[in-house]
């Protein structure tokens, strides 16, 4: 029996694992996906990345299913109870080979690791690479070293893509519906406790959904949110991104920085949990509109980016940040601050609106990402971590590779981070980019009568039922740079 176990790769199209698993046509072939209730918490993953989970999930195990390939799904606890899990699931379905896509953030890779050594002896373990263009240990300098600024690394990027071109893995071929039976057979034959119906209430075993009933209620897409769910469907996904270059890629890198303007392909909610593949995507974008694609691809390549700095700096992944200046600084955890931020109350018409658009749509504009982030770590001098945080809670697309990429940027002690004394002034931005104020009054009713001029001088006019700026903005910056630039120094000095 062959094993395929799906992590952040929900896709049956280019998917690596998947394909090499089915070429082997000798062998049944089976599918599992773990949920693990640990690595939800510990990533923070709120009910709309949760919602899209489950709603990927189902498809996935639909689409499966017509190839006669059964998915199991089945819960599991904690990181540290998974390499005996899959190792007893491996001798219940009498798995001879395991095939999975790489994840790259550190605690999934000691886990992958345990779990290859748990089944040495008895089970071959087979990797591939699906959530990235290039593979992260191809991408190092003259030393050795992963990157850390932007610009060497995306060079880098294009050489090895030039000699390797990205390739989609072959689509695989249904199998007869004899895969199922012999699944089946196993699985009764060993009394799989695990995996049998015994536990599992609502489980249909043609279907192989081995789930309980509670589980199932439990995990219904519709009761985790009220928001409308991103699609998981893999010919949707191609046909937005389809559409997306055939009448906006021309135009992105004029427009993408405006959030009233509909410019950017919203394909981020997918790529976060591999219902389509960056490869895919990357491939689309450069079918028939190569000269004008790169600006977009380019966004593919900081996705790249932000994986590799997971890759080479693994502390990333531990709370910690990339640069040791974070250690020196005394971030503030004002919760006034922080509750008028979260309830997008804070007097700042381009900040509330943006957290309006993210409570409201589970998605925020990158443009406002940027400003919401440094305003939150640079007026408020709130930790980044909490801002990290207040976003995996909302956003569909979370992804923590490039969530804390984006705020590490943001806060000043990150790879190729902005540098500090470079603070958005939230008002300029909203002067800039929405000028006319329409992005603003979409999401922010109070001010929908209110002229644009008197949304842009918030500072000093007079809004009603709107409040005042929480914090001047002119003094809060120059207070962080200074309180930067000390912790900077007590850095290099005791550091
Ligand atoms: P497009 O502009 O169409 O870009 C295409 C794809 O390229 C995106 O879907 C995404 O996968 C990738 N991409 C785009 N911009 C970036 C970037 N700056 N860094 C890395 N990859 C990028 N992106 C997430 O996918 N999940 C997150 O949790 C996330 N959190 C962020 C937090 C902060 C503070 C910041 C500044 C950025 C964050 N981003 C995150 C990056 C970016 O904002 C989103 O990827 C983008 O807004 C998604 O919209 P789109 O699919 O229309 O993007």
């Amino acid at each position: 029996m062959n094993l395929v176990w799906f992590r952040n790769d929900l896709r049956i199209q280019d998917n690596p694992a998947l394909s090499a698993a089915a070429a082997d046509e000798t062998s049944p072939v089976a599918a599992l996906y773990l949920i693990c209730s640990q690595q939800i918490d510990c990533y923070g993953i709120g009910k709309n990345q949760q919602a899209y989970l489950f709603q990927s999930l189902q498809l996935l195990h639909q689409e499966l299913a017509k190839k006669n390939i059964p998915l199991f799904i089945i819960p599991s606890s904690t990181f540290k109870s998974v390499p005996n899990q899959i190792k007893t699931i491996c001798e219940q379905l009498e798995v001879e080979k395991l095939y999975f896509n790489i994840e790259y953030p550190i605690d999934e890779r000691v886990r992958d690791r345990q779990v290859v050594e748990a089944l040495e002896e008895t089970v071959k373990c087979f990797r591939f690479v699906g959530d990235s263009l290039v593979a992260p240990w191809l991408l190092v300098n003259g030393s050795g070293n992963g990157y850390k600024v932007f610009t060497p690394f995306s060079k880098a990027h294009a050489n090895i893509l030039s000699d390797m071109p990205v390739e989609l893995s072959n689509p695989i071929k249904p199998r007869s519906s004899d895969n199922r039976l012999a699944i089946a057979k196993i699985v009764r034959k060993n009394a799989a406790s695990q995996l049998s119906a015994e536990d599992s209430d609502e489980a249909d075993q043609s279907d192989f959904v081995f789930i309980t009933k509670q589980w199932l209620t439990d995990c219904c897409p519709s009761k985790l949110t009220s928001i409308e769910i991103p699609s998981s469907s893999h010919q949707q996904l191609k046909n937005q991104l389809e559409n997306f270059c055939e009448d906006k890629i021309v135009e992105y890198s004029e427009l993408r920085d405006f959030p009233n303007i509909d410019a950017t392909s919203r394909i981020s909610s997918a790529l976060a949990l591999g219902c389509i593949s960056a490869n895919e995507c990357y491939q689309i974008a450069r079918q028939g509109h190569n000269e004008n694609a790169s600006a977009w691809t380019r966004q593919l390549v900081w996705r790249d980016f932000y994986r590799s700095v997971m890759w080479h700096f693994p502390h990333v992944c531990k709370g910690q940040a990339f640069l040791d200046v974070d250690t020196a600084i005394n971030w503030s955890h004002d919760l006034v601050a922080l509750n008028n931020f979260k309830q997008g109350q804070t007097g700042v018409p381009i900040i509330d609106a943006a957290i309006q658009q993210l409570l409201k749509s589970g998605w925020m504009h990158n443009r406002l990402r940027m400003v919401v982030a440094s305003y939150f770590c640079k007026n408020l001098w709130l930790d980044w971590r909490i801002g990290e945080a207040f976003f995996a809670e909302h956003l569909f697309d979370y992804d923590f590779a490039n969530n804390n990429g984006g705020w590490q940027w943001s806060a000043s002690v990150g790879t190729d981070a902005s540098p500090y004394f470079r603070v958005f002034n939230p008002q300029a931005q909203q002067k800039k980019f929405d000028k006319d104020g329409e992005f603003i009054r979409q999401w922010l009713p109070s001010l929908r009568q209110v002229e644009s001029n008197k949304i842009h001088s918030f500072e000093t006019s007079q809004l009603d039922n709107y409040p005042k700026p929480q914090v001047d903005l002119k003094s809060s910056r120059k207070q962080a740079i200074d309180s930067f630039k000390n912790a900077k120094l007590s850095n290099e000095n005791f550091g």
